[in-house]
């Protein structure tokens, strides 16, 4: 049997931090409404006391809540929290690898936050982050969080000779980076990898494995973690059929250091936000042009030429450009105070330009 300790121990383990979402979520009526729940309701010890029986007799793990919340309310100041608390685990030398319990809603996010600000640590330090969640409530029939948990924490304590460290993902049997998470279905089990480069977790795909290295290879060091107060102000705006100047010419009026522009197609946006976009970028707002259409790349200069203050977003959606903006926007906050001339788009292109998988 493994033993499930609740208090921070000494002997090596695996970590279970708890964030919510469906996986602990409960439905009223299971079995005639099983989509009628509400997220965050079991704690993580709970859902651990549901596969317990089935986790490896040698394998020891404990478990620590750290919010249990529907991730669509996910808050900057839970990123923080989370990945200051994934930094000490990666430092702790009891710690073999760590497993999150998150919503799907906003997994994407937090996956793209935890691999620019954790995933080069993860690599050397030699230890699995795994993210998880299900689409299931906990008490719905054929619920799908318990074998997600189950295959989290086999990916998070497989020998490194398989596959390096990192900060990975499981879901329906099978692992992605947790940088290729995006969610493209609203209920279908395996939601938030459908679309991403993955490998079954029991037989890994070589080709897969090649580009994890490839990645991780590329990335040489993590940005940091922004603390509470220091998170850059960044919204998502999306282009569409009669779009209107008005929507950018409000931000202007607001706090807002960064946009990220979801266009259509390739990544264009509709003529009318011309003007007030560049009046933006001369206020020295950042933007950022993704795709509304959900796959494919945004180029550099394609279909139009990018003016400085603007970046294509390579293979990133909106949802994980805005996370990478703000994490870059405060990259090169700090580094400007210690006096190295950097700038958010130094530190924006070093998430964007990382290899796709294939
Ligand atoms: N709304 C839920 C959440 O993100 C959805 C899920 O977990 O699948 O918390």
């Amino acid at each position: 049997m493994s033993s499930i300790d609740l208090k921070a121990t000494q002997s090596p383990h695996i970590l279970v931090l708890g964030m919510g979402g469906t996986i602990a979520g409960l439905a009223g009526e299971p079995d005639s409404k099983p989509l009628q729940y509400q997220s965050g309701q079991v704690g993580v010890e709970g859902l651990l006391k549901q596969v317990q029986a089935a986790v490896p007799g040698e394998l020891k793990l404990v478990s620590v809540q750290l919010a249990n919340v529907d991730s669509r309310n996910l808050s900057e100041l839970l990123l923080t929290q989370l990945g200051n608390a994934v930094k000490a685990a990666l430092d702790n030398v009891a710690v073999q690898g760590i497993v999150i319990t998150h919503g799907t809603d906003t997994i994407e996010e937090t996956g793209m936050f935890l691999q620019a600000t954790c995933g080069k640590a993860a690599e050397t330090l030699g230890k699995r982050v795994v993210l998880t969640g299900a689409m299931l409530p906990s008490n719905a029939p054929g619920a799908d969080g318990p074998n997600n948990l189950l295959g989290a924490i086999r990916w998070a304590s497989t020998p490194l000779e398989n596959c390096p460290g990192g900060i990975y993902s499981v879901f329906a049997g099978k692992v992605c980076m947790a940088k290729d998470l995006a969610k493209r279905h609203s209920t279908a089990l395996n939601a938030p990898l459908m679309d991403s480069p993955a490998s079954p977790i029991g037989l890994i795909n070589p080709s897969w494995l090649f580009g994890v290295k490839a990645v991780e290879a590329a990335w040489s060091e993590d940005l940091p973690i922004p603390q509470e107060g220091e998170w850059p102000c960044v919204d998502i705006l999306t282009s569409h059929a009669g779009a209107r100047a008005e929507t950018i010419t409000h931000y202007l009026g607001t706090k807002v250091d960064g946009l990220v522009l979801a266009g259509s197609g390739m990544g264009g946006f509709h003529d009318a936000w011309k003007a007030p976009l560049e009046d933006a970028m001369s206020r020295g707002i950042a933007l950022v042009r993704t795709s509304r259409t959900g796959a494919g790349l945004v180029l550099a200069d394609i279909p139009e030429k990018d003016q400085f203050g603007c970046m294509a977003s390579g293979s990133l959606s909106a949802a994980r450009a805005r996370i990478a903006l703000q994490l870059a926007l405060n990259a090169a906050k700090q580094a400007n105070l210690v006096g190295k001339p950097l700038t958010w788009q130094d530190f924006f292109a070093r998430i964007a330009d990382l290899p796709e998988i294939r």
